[in-house]
């Protein structure tokens, strides 16, 4: 325990490795884990080696059989519980992440009740792993199919959203009678570990929830998918690293589920109420300061309303509070690191080069911790290099249509497809355009989809599976089915 940190949340948070109920020190000594508001490393966190992880995966292993064997009724009341115990201390989780990712304390409260809801849900989805009884076509027996945990679970997620990618994960992995090892981000593990005492106090045994920070995840996670005894890999982050996931987890033929990058587009049509598009691309830009898989990524705006949205846009971005997460009035706090803060400033010269015109924002505050301004782009052409990449900033390039074909072929030119937003008066026109856009889920005149009870994910080189809903549990269960003659 780190009596900084305690005085910053007002609540203990372990900074070992968390393996078969145990925290511990680890072999690859400790990970620093940095402010971004203001630079300072604020703990040290234990650093997990492969040997580690094999320890993790023989815990999680033994603690299988156990924890599968429960009664579904009680791992969900593990998981109420878990939801109960978050939920009460929205505030102290809140802080932590804050002081290890930057995000604003809003943005972060928000999350943590956004991340105790799968919590909640997945403690009811416990009970309704349902499986399905049929007679066969030709009369002659009974088809029975069940659907089993899949085993030791590896779940590797990303700094961005440090709360809700561990417990979207975690929930239907336990409500499934799964085990897990969970690793988080580098930069984010104090949230993760934090996540963990609480499951623990809530009741889940010793082994079914491991946690594994480290400074070097590559070696780490092969070292798991190499062993037979994992079975499931449950990955978040980027397409990068999600595609040579795969190509390890081909090896083994390790079930994969990946929810990874995003280039989102947002429509907004000529009869669209322009008030609410310009409140929905705020909060599609600007939720956790730009830094979401979900984020609006490129705006393609009708020119017949391209400069009232524009202007409109770039007055409400203005306006934001820019400082520490912590103050309080904070609406944006800093990105997470100096590479992500040289990524977003070299996207947005290089939009200016392409022509792209500066409504406000752009300029790197001549201040400590890696701070971005709210940024607006207007009359970006097509083939701008700020198009192709995900920002992942608080910076909206506009691209001006006028034809309805034509913004849907600029939406749908990217190999990403994890959600697009459109916002049109006609609802015959808006399902139109929803049929067509090639993405996993698309929100309707709203700015957030994200929802714990709905089915996330993308098509395309945005991923693999779903996270969330009923969904979300049938990727931790594999189908059996028994042919039943009686
Ligand atoms: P990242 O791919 O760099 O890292 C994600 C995780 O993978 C981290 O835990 C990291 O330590 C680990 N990792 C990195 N290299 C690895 C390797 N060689 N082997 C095994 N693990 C490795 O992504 P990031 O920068 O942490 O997160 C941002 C990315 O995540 C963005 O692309 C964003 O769109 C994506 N994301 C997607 C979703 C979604 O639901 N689709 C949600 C949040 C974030």
């Amino acid at each position: 325990m780190t009596a900084d940190l305690a005085t910053l949340t007002g609540m203990d948070t372990p900074t070992g490795l968390l393996i078969g109920g145990r925290w511990g020190d680890g072999r690859g000594g400790t990970l620093p884990v940095t402010d971004p508001a203001t630079e300072d490393v604020i703990a040290h966190v234990a650093s997990a080696t492969p040997e580690d992880a094999l320890d993790a995966v023989t815990a999680a292993h033994d603690a299988l059989p156990g924890w599968a064997a429960r009664p579904p009724r009680e791992r969900g009341e593990c998981l109420r519980r878990a939801f109960e115990l978050m939920v009460d201390r929205t505030e102290a989780l809140a802080r932590l992440m804050v002081v290890e990712n930057g995000k604003a304390l809003k943005d972060a409260r928000g999350e943590i009740t956004y991340a105790a809801e799968f919590f909640r849900w997945y403690s009811e989805e416990a009970v309704r792993n349902d499986g399905g009884l049929s007679l066969a076509p030709s009369g002659a027996n009974r088809i029975m199919v069940l659907r089993q945990p899949v085993g030791v679970s590896v779940l590797v997620t990303p700094w961005n959203f440090p709360a809700a990618m561990a417990t979207r994960k975690i929930g239907p992995a336990l409500a499934a009678g799964c085990t897990v090892v969970l690793k988080p981000a580098k930069e984010t593990p104090l949230s993760a570990l934090a996540i963990a005492a609480i499951l623990h106090e809530a009741g889940v045994p010793e082994g079914v929830v491991n946690v594994l920070p480290t400074t070097k995840p590559g070696p780490l996670v092969a070292a798991m998918l190499a062993d037979p005894r994992v079975r499931k890999l449950s990955f978040t982050g980027s397409t990068e690293v999600g595609r040579a996931l795969l190509r390890t987890a081909a090896d083994t033929v390790t079930n994969c589920s990946m929810e990874l990058g995003g280039n989102a587009p947002f429509l907004v049509f000529e009869d669209a109420d322009i008030e609410a598009a310009v409140e929905g691309a705020f909060l599609a830009k600007m939720r956790n300061g730009g830094e979401a898989c979900t984020a609006a990524n490129r705006f393609y705006v009708h020119d017949a309303v391209a400069g009232e949205f524009t202007a409109r846009l770039a007055d409400r971005l203005s306006r934001l509070s820019v400082g520490p997460g912590l103050d309080d009035g904070t609406d944006l706090g800093p990105l997470v690191n100096s590479d992500t803060r040289s990524k977003v400033a070299s996207l947005v010269e290089s939009a200016t080069r392409d022509g792209g015109r500066l409504v406000t924002g752009g300029q790197v505050p001549d201040r400590r911790g890696y701070f971005y301004p709210p940024t607006v782009l207007d009359d970006v052409p097509r083939g701008a290099g700020i198009l192709a990449e995900e920002i992942f900033g608080p910076v909206a390039p506009v691209v001006r249509f006028t034809d309805q074909a034509d913004a849907i072929a600029l939406a749908n030119s990217t190999e990403y497809g994890l959600v697009s937003y459109l916002y049109t008066r006609d609802l015959r026109r808006a399902l139109q355009v929803a049929e067509a856009l090639e993405a996993g889920m698309i929100g309707i005149n709203r700015g957030v989809v994200s929802d714990p009870a709905a089915p996330f994910g993308g098509v395309k080189q945005s991923g693999l599976g779903r996270e969330g809903g009923h969904d979300g549990l049938l990727e931790f269960t594999e189908t059996k089915y028994i042919a039943v003659d009686w």
